[in-house]
């Protein structure tokens, strides 16, 4: 069939508590603030159509 992973997006929030995070979804959606709770649209999406090695998720060294 087409590919076997969607086009994914990495969508980018910033809740007005000051708190700023991002999260991969297949659709540019709501996400809530992990810290307040606060249903935010995202400020910017990136489209990912490569796929994502699983370094992607280490994260760097201090
Ligand atoms: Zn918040």
């Amino acid at each position: 069939m087409s590919a076997s992973h969607p086009n994914r997006f990495t969508n980018h929030y910033q809740c007005p508590c000051g708190c700023s995070w991002h999260d991969d979804s297949p659709h540019t959606n709501d996400d809530r603030c992990p810290r307040c709770g606060t249903a935010c649209q995202p400020e910017a999406s990136e489209d990912i159509e490569q796929d994502v090695p699983p370094d992607r998720f280490k994260e760097p060294p201090p």
